[in-house]
């Protein structure tokens, strides 16, 4: 992995880590945080130190999917200041704003109030030295992504989307934000997930059950790397409820469809 540093700014925030990438995506439910915690674990696994972040503060799967829900983060004095220690999760440094907000105290916040609190998620806790912090934002656009985009020196960011048209025009509303000029965040690439389905027992098949190539027309029309797709795995979405990341488990193929995503994303 590389780990030299892409960053630009005089390091106010998060001076230790050399690459803050974003995980972006017009709308919920097309992979998000399944991508964010895979593309965490592949890069970790080629030796880089990472971290994981989740400020979806609508809906944290991250605890889910990584099996720390309900757990109490650990505080610790840094530099004279108590700050949030991330817990080290298959090799992974990751916490997750699910796990220091109440979920129904959260969903109420708006605008001002949830951008605050994300704000204070991203000074308060303590990551130390790393290669790569991977964030997985809330779906969509507003208030949060404007904090988060104008306070972290971000490397870049990569837009998830589905293929259906549904999801790639929402996905385009995201690609459109990292390109207003208030913004400017350099747009890594698109990934498309649950590009197709291949039955178990006709490994030869490819079924584009939502609409093919949307993703990669998305980034031809953006001029943006498309960084491959994702299948439809029933591991993917198993791994995710019991807490297994794909990339941790013994399932080859979809092992194999997050490594190259990650060989095209850093
Ligand atoms: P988001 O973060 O965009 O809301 P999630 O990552 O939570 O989306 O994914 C939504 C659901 O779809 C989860 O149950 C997850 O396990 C499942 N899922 C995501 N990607 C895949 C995939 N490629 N194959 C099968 N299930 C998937």
């Amino acid at each position: 992995a590389q780990t030299t540093s892409r960053r630009q700014d005089n390091k106010v925030i998060l001076p230790e880590v050399s690459n803050i990438i974003a995980v972006a995506s017009g709308k919920g439910g097309v992979g998000k945080s399944t991508i964010s915690t895979n593309l965490a674990l592949a890069i970790a696994q080629r030796g880089a130190k990472v971290g994981l972040m989740d400020a979806d503060i609508y809906g944290p799967s991250i605890p889910i999917m990584l099996g720390i829900k309900g757990e109490r983060p650990r505080m610790a004095q840094i530099k004279g200041r108590p700050m949030i220690v991330p817990m080290l999760r298959f090799g992974i440094e990751v916490m997750s704003i699910g796990l220091l907000v109440d979920e129904k105290q959260a969903v109420i916040w708006r605008g001002p109030m949830a951008s605050s609190a994300v704000r204070q998620f991203m000074t308060d806790i303590y990551w130390g030295a790393l290669d790569y912090l991977i964030i997985d934002l809330p779906p969509g656009t507003g208030d949060i992504h404007l904090t988060l985009v104008q306070q972290v020196p971000l490397t870049g960011a990569i837009v998830v989307t589905t293929p259906q048209d549904v999801a790639l025009a929402d996905a385009r509303k995201a690609l459109g934000m990292f390109n207003t000029p208030q913004i400017k965040v350099p747009v890594i690439g698109v990934v498309e997930n649950m590009a197709y389905f291949t039955p178990p027992d006709l490994p030869d098949r490819k079924y584009y059950l939502f609409g093919k190539g949307g993703g990669q027309k998305l980034a031809e029309e953006f001029g943006v790397p498309f960084l491959g797709q994702i299948p439809i795995v029933e591991n993917i979405r198993e791994g995710g409820d019991i807490g297994v990341p794909a990339m941790v488990s013994d399932d080859e193929i979809s092992r194999k469809a997050f490594e190259s995503f990650a060989d095209q994303a850093i």
